[in-house]
């Protein structure tokens, strides 16, 4: 191996889960949202002047955070904006990480968080979430040098009370506490409200799942200003324009357009509903789902199985080949129409698994 293949800096990216390129596949994979965007970001999109394309984008993407930050009703210096949450949530690894104290999350969650702190070398430890897929508050408070759970959490779908979140957080005031609600909006429970009161907490959010936009790449931070000016700093510091000016438009378009977004997860709450009867009607149990997906185990079939029997009819959902969750799927909640499909495919499966 030669000495610059021995200075590459080594690391295991995360994967995503599969974008199939087949026509017509139901795709309840990355929890993506079945509806389009607002119309009004279709507007915004084909409204926008080409001509000014030439020039570079607006770096601190003022338009957007001040549509963001009126419609939480905090202050503009209390939001940051990134590519996707994946952006901010890496960014705010990097700005708050630095203490010599391994910062703690949960050891079933969101799967990127290892793969940052491996990339910026951040010593961590994971706590186990208990037998009901909870997160112990007790884990999260003590010695360490920061914490990041997503609200709900990923894949379980299991949401966290206010109390606790806030004794975490409470109780860490030396260090940053990361809240990653990038499903909040279809649960019942944020930290946004806690913003003011507690200097070390950044809530993190995103335009992928409820509003629609995962295409677009929308992310965002609110908390304390001091958080956010760290933030700033780091970004400015790295690369100035993230934010395009096709995603400043769409992404003010979008929050401006509450009635549409307030439908959306309405009637994605709807199915999610409609889909946990029906799926307990085939043998399967879940997690008490706060999301737009649902964490399913199978009475009898492994999740394996039903995986790969479902991918062959062009059916794709999660499977994480993982301790603990290896037999559990994940499943976005798609259209009525797309949830009718998975039901008659899991129908077959089983059926025919009880006659084999
Ligand atoms: N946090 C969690 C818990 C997620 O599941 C996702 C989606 N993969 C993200 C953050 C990142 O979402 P995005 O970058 O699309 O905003």
């Amino acid at each position: 191996m030669s000495t610059w293949e021995k200075n590459i800096r080594k690391v295991t990216p995360y994967i995503p889960g599969e974008q199939p390129k087949a026509p017509n596949v139901v795709k309840l994979n990355t929890n993506e949202c079945p509806y389009p965007p607002s119309p009004m970001v279709d507007m915004a999109l084909n409204g926008g002047n080409k001509e000014r394309l030439r020039l570079y984008p607006d770096p601190d993407a003022s338009e957007l955070v001040e549509a963001i930050a009126d419609y939480y009703h905090v202050d503009y210096n209390q939001v940051f904006v990134g590519v996707g949450s994946d952006d901010v949530i890496g960014m705010a690894f990097l700005t708050f990480f630095n203490s010599d104290k391994p910062i703690v999350f949960p050891d079933i969650t969101y799967s990127f968080y290892d793969v940052w702190a491996d990339l910026f070398q951040i010593d961590y430890v994971t706590k186990p979430l208990n037998h009901n897929f909870e997160i112990v508050k007790e884990d999260y408070i003590g010695e360490n040098g920061g914490t990041i759970f997503p609200n709900p959490n990923a894949p379980t779908a299991v949401e966290m009370k206010l109390e606790d979140i806030e004794d975490i957080v409470k109780e860490n005031q030396d260090v940053v506490v990361i809240v990653d609600e990038a499903y909040a909006d279809f649960g019942d429970v944020t930290a946004l409200e806690l913003i003011n009161k507690y200097d070390n907490l950044l809530v993190v959010r995103t335009y992928s799942k409820s509003r629609a936009m995962a295409g677009m790449r929308i992310g965002y931070a609110i908390g304390n200003e001091k958080l956010i000016a760290a933030l700033k700093s780091v970004k400015f510091s790295y690369n100035s324009y993230t934010m395009n000016m096709t995603s400043i438009d769409a992404g003010v378009a979008a929050i401006n357009d509450d009635a549409y977004f307030r439908e959306v997860v309405a009637k994605i709450l709807k199915t999610r509903e409609k889909t946990k009867d029906k799926m307990s009607e085939l043998g399967f149990t879940f997690t008490d789902s706060k999301t737009n997906f649902l964490f399913v185990k199978h009475n009898s079939i492994r999740a394996e199985v039903i995986f790969e029997q479902l991918k062959k009819r062009n059916i794709f959902v999660r499977y994480f080949n993982k301790p603990r969750i290896d037999n559990y799927l994940r499943v976005t909640i798609g259209t009525d129409e797309e949830m009718d499909k998975l039901y008659q495919a899991l129908k077959e499966i089983v059926e025919q698994e009880k006659a084999d």
